[in-house]
């Protein structure tokens, strides 16, 4: 049976991008199913919700979704909040399907590497990916408070075993069967109880993939290693809170926010989870409507999602060195300093799938 991929294009340079993503993965996987659905203000606008019912089951019938992005200045004051686009259709596509590892790359094309304000250190090339567990931790703990006198917070950072555990596989998963199986969880065990129990459980996990070697790093020695030698990183285990900062300052690596793909899974991944895929980029209302949006973090993106979600890695690979070639030929937006349109860089990666 053909695969089925809910396409979300959303708002602002989300359309602009996703189109280019589809012309792509209409190239190397004619069989797979495309059906569209409203996100964001775009679905706002046309039915008064940021997220419908039809547009959830859909992509709770489907094998992965492809999201563009949302919002934008239109729809981000709405009143009430659960009305604008981030909080009332990201956040529950996020819950509602259960999604609780983000993977997010952060690779340095050699013709790209003067746009990048970090340069590879002794280790060499950068490629190397951030699987940060995504609904626990200190965002979600209880109690989150402020005393009576408003003079003390309080938040807490709580995971339990169960919670590490199914990250710690989707990590090790990614780095025994997709990467170069190597694993570093960062952590800040020297302080954190919880950091001690990632430690323990990690470590347990490790025992189950004996190909992978594993590493503990803490997260302020991490954030150094990062600038100093990013080239010595492959895949990158971490909580929450860590997570989202180190993959903040990963993702300055590749030379422009346009370049960012990013997937978010539920289940442990043997090749074929299920996941949504996004460009890490926002609807970019600035540019939106121009015609000079970077679709490449979009077009990586989709190449995760047949990694990830439609076991294809011989046809993720080919779209990646696609990208590659078409920026060595320099079809580059003006993003990464170049004049190509979206439309031309799109042109460009399906002249080279070969
Ligand atoms: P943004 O990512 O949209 O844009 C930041 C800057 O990067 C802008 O100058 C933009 O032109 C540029 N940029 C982004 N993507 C680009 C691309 N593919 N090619 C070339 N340049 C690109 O962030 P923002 O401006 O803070 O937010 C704009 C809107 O997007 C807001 O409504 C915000 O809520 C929303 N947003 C959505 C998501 C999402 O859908 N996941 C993520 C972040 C922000």
């Amino acid at each position: 049976m053909s695969s089925k991929i809910a396409v979300l294009p959303g708002d602002g340079i989300g359309p602009e991008v996703i189109a280019q993503a589809l012309r792509v993965l209409e190239a190397v996987c004619p069989s797979v199913v495309f059906e569209h659905a409203l996100v964001g203000g775009a679905a706002y606008d046309a039915v008064g919700t940021p997220l419908p019912d039809e547009t959830l089951a859909l992509c709770k019938a489907s094998d992965a979704v492809l999201l563009g992005a949302v919002g934008g200045p239109k729809w981000d004051k709405l009143e009430p909040v659960s009305m604008r686009p981030e909080v009332g259709a990201l956040l529950p596509l996020r819950k509602e399907l259960n999604l609780f590892a983000n993977l997010r790359p952060a690779r340095l094309f050699a013709s790209l590497a003067d746009r990048s304000p970090v340069k590879p250190g002794p280790s060499g090339p950068i490629d190397l990916i951030v699987v940060r567990e995504l609904t626990g931790g200190i965002y979600f703990g209880q109690p989150r408070t402020r005393t009576p006198d408003g003079e003390t917070a309080v938040d807490t950072c709580v995971y339990s075993r169960t919670e590490i555990k199914r990250i710690a596989e989707v990590g090790f998963e990614i780095a025994s069967h997709t990467r170069r199986r190597k694993l570093t969880c960062v952590d800040k065990a020297n302080v954190l109880e919880t950091s001690r129990l990632w430690r323990e459980v990690v470590s347990d996990a490790a025992a189950r993939f004996p190909s992978v070697a594993l590493e503990f790093m803490l997260v302020d020695n991490c954030a150094m290693q990062l600038v100093r030698d990013p080239g010595q990183f492959d895949v990158i285990l971490t909580e929450n809170m860590f997570g989202d900062i180190l993959s903040d300052e990963a993702a300055q690596i590749s030379g422009s926010l346009g370049m960012l793909p990013s997937a978010s899974l539920t289940t442990p991944n043997q090749g074929r989870s299920f996941g949504m895929y996004e460009p890490s980029h926002g609807s970019a209302p600035d540019i939106a409507g121009k015609g000079v949006a970077n679709p490449i973090a979009a077009v990586m993106s989709a190449a995760m999602m047949l990694r990830y979600s439609l076991g294809m890695p011989t046809e993720a690979e080919r779209i990646e060195r696609a990208v590659e070639l078409s920026l060595r030929e320099g079809a580059a937006t003006p993003d990464l300093g170049g004049t190509a349109s979206t439309s031309q860089a799109g042109d460009a990666i399906l002249k080279n799938l070969g």
